[in-house]
This record gives C-alpha cells, sequence and structure tokens, in this order.
C-alpha cells in the first residue's frame, strides 16, 4: 500500500476547497486499513477517514496526520429469511449500489439516487433524500473498532440512527471505520414517491411507476437544483445542503410564527418536515435578506439552491466559512434560529 505525502485534498471534494494531507492512504483491503491504522497510531499521526469527500469543508492548512480514504469496493446480493440482502464496500459509489439494485427491482433507496460519495458516508449522516433515509434499509455496518482494533459488526439498532445523525458523528465520533455495510431491500417492492416534487414529476400519469422511472425523475429533478454532480454545472461545487432543517420546540415554533406574522410572512408546511416539527432550511435563508445566487467574493449561494453554498473558483475554506457565518447571523437575526450546519470541518481547530 502506497503511502504518499502532502497530498492536496481539494480535489478529492466536492467543495474543492482546502490544503493538503500531510500523509494519504488508501487501503483496499480489510487487513490494509489495520496496517493504516496501526501506522499512524504507531507514529502519533492524527487520522482522518476520507470518504467521497461530498460532506466536508477542508481548512486551508488541510490535515496535518494521515488521511486514510476507504477503497473496500463490491456489492453482492444474497438472499436470507425471505429477505434480499446486499453488501457493499464502503468505497463503493453509493450511486453505483443504487442503481444496482433499482436493475434488480428492489427497493428502499430509489429516492436517493444522486446522492454522491461513497457507501461509507451514508450511515454517517442517515443521509436522506425525497422521503427515504439510509437508515430504514441498514441492516448493519461493519466497522473497524479504533478502540481495540477489533472487527465488529453493528445492527441498525446500535447505530443510534436519526435526522442526520448516529453514533459515528455524534457520541462515537472517530471511533470506527466503516468498511462495509449491509442494506436490507424489498424485491418487487413498488417505489416511495410520497415526496412533493416526485408525485409533481409524475402528476398526471397513470399507473405505479417502475423503480428505475423513480429513480430517473429523482435524478433529473436533482439536476434542476444542482444536487447531482453534473460536469460544468458550477452550481454542483458544493457540499450539498449546508444547513439541517431545524428541529424546533413547540415555544420555538411559536416564536417563529409571531415573527414570520409581523414581517407578512407565512411558513410554509412540508407535511415531511412538520410531523417532525422540523421547519425548512432554505425558506429561512430566503427570508432573510440572502437570495439564490448571492456571491461574496469566490463563494455564494447556488443559484439553482438556497442551501447550497458553491466555490465560484478559486475560494479558499476562509471564503466558506465568511459566507457560512453571514448566513447563520442573518437567520439568527431575522428569525431568532441557530442554523446547523450540515457538513463535517476537517482541520480547523
Ligand atoms: C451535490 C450534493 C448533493 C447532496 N445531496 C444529499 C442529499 O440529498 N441527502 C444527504 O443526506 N446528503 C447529501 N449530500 C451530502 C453527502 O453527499 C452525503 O452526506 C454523503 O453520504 C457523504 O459521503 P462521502 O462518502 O462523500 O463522505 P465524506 O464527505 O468523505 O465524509 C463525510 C463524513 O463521513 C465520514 N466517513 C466517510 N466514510 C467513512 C468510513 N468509511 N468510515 C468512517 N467514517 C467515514 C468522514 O470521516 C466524515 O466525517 C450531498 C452532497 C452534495 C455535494
Amino acid at each position: 500500500m502506497l503511502m504518499q505525502e502532502n497530498v492536496p485534498l481539494a480535489p478529492m471534494t466536492t467543495l474543492q476547497v482546502g490544503g493538503p494531507a500531510r500523509y494519504f492512504v488508501q487501503p483496499n483491503t480489510i487487513a490494509e486499513v489495520s496496517d493504516a491504522v496501526n501506522e499512524a497510531s504507531s507514529r502519533g499521526w492524527p487520522l482522518f477517514v476520507l470518504g467521497g469527500g461530498s460532506n466536508l469543508v477542508v481548512a486551508d492548512a488541510g490535515w496535518p496526520g494521515m488521511v486514510l480514504r476507504v477503497g473496500i469496493r463490491g456489492i453482492e446480493q444474497r438472499g436470507e429469511n425471505g429477505k434480499w440482502l446486499f453488501d457493499a464496500g464502503a468505497g463503493e459509489e453509493w450511486d453505483r449500489f443504487v442503481a444496482f439494485a433499482v436493475e434488480r427491482d428492489c427497493a428502499g433507496v430509489e429516492c436517493m439516487s444522486g446522492i454522491p460519495g461513497g457507501v461509507g458516508g451514508p450511515p454517517v449522516q442517515n443521509v436522506g433524500a425525497y422521503g427515504q433515509e439510509a437508515s430504514e434499509t441498514i441492516e448493519n455496518v461493519q466497522v473497524l473498532d479504533l478502540k481495540d482494533g477489533q472487527i465488529r459488526e453493528l445492527r441498525n439498532p446500535s447505530c443510534g440512527f436519526q435526522y442526520r445523525t448516529s453514533i459515528f458523528n455524534t457520541s462515537e465520533k472517530g471511533r470506527y471505520i466503516i468498511l462495509r455495510v449491509t442494506f436490507a431491500l424489498r424485491t418487487g417492492g413498488t417505489p416511495h414517491v410520497e415526496y412533493a416534487d416526485l408525485k409533481k414529476y409524475f402528476d398526471g400519469r397513470t399507473g405505479v411507476p417502475s423503480l428505475l422511472e423513480t429513480r430517473e425523475a429523482v435524478r433529473q429533478i436533482r439536476s434542476r437544483k444542482a444536487m447531482l454532480i453534473t460536469p460544468g454545472d458550477e452550481d454542483c461545487r458544493s457540499a450539498g445542503s449546508f444547513f439541517k432543517n431545524p428541529v424546533l420546540t413547540s415555544n420555538q415554533y411559536q416564536d417563529l410564527q409571531e415573527r414570520a406574522v409581523g414581517m407578512k410572512l407565512e411558513i410554509p408546511s412540508y407535511p415531511a418536515l412538520s410531523a417532525q416539527h422540523k421547519v425548512s432550511a432554505a425558506w429561512l435563508v430566503e427570508h432573510s435578506g440572502l437570495a439564490k445566487g448571492y456571491t461574496r467574493g469566490a463563494v455564494g449561494i447556488s443559484r439553482k439552491h438556497a442551501l447550497a453554498i458553491v466555490n465560484l473558483g478559486g475560494a479558499t475554506a476562509a471564503d466558506v466559512v465568511a459566507l457560512k457565518d453571514e448566513i447563520q447571523r442573518g437567520v439568527s437575526d431575522s428569525f431568532g434560529i441557530e442554523l446547523m450546519p450540515e457538513p463535517v470541518f476537517v482541520g480547523f481547530e
């Protein structure tokens, strides 16, 4: 396994900002992952595990220790107790896995078509899109436990999945390297067409769309919002949605409603959000005075999506952070709500 030094990280991320990794390795097997971890630990290097780099802001100073990009590939399908299980390597491309499942007429991940990154990323922040979440189909996650060097299988309930969180980005952050993920999918299942945008796409159509048609619909809807990585589309140079939809208490919601009335605004009500006491972060941003297409030096808000911070070319991580701060300030001043960033900040102390 080749260990490289001073490797630029920006090209390995979708936002394309940040400095180099002091040391960089890409292990392709479990044994190589263990070797790399032992090397980092014996030399006292801090370790960062990189996936597809689609949910990251890397600091301009880069990462002072070892960056380990899991390269374990392969997707296998097997039947067990009447279920179809899919084992996918953490280094496999997520959208390739979704395509693989859909082609085999298996339902459960079709609405998450087009999400960039690897298979190891979705369990970390329990990714979700268009009414589906990764946690609904994850059966178990195979990990290397950095506490004792053992390989473990974590069953779904042990992963603590909630909205954009799991034990991997909260209570046990930094403890596990995800090696492989097992998904349980429904063969011959119908697609999940519940989300407003998707329903609208299929408006007027008779009959239930197929899984393949649903996958194509999701990819087209995402492409219009620059949420599908498309070569040449500058609005894709982002980390996706930069902020989570805030989950409010009843008091906070009431306060928001009063402020909205004072501003002659009506808070949009989306069934998918209201059910979980969530408010659209995009709506908050757009009504705090910062619109799609807003620019601040080399960064801006996507012209197609109010929640995406875009690198307009040559931006630094400091530029991204400055715009993030400005957006958070705007929303806080207007609505008294603290927006929480969704991407992971790497190398910021
Ligand atoms: C255009 C665009 C659209 C997006 N759309 C969505 C969306 O619809 N829904 C959504 O939820 N997200 C979305 N995202 C965010 C992102 O794609 C997902 O969070 C994705 O799953 C991150 O995976 P990754 O492999 O790129 O991880 P990275 O960005 O490389 O890493 C993210 C975090 O996961 C950790 N990690 C990654 N792999 C492993 C591993 N093998 N073991 C342990 N830890 C690991 C990293 O250490 C880091 O903390 C979007 C991003 C972009 C750029």
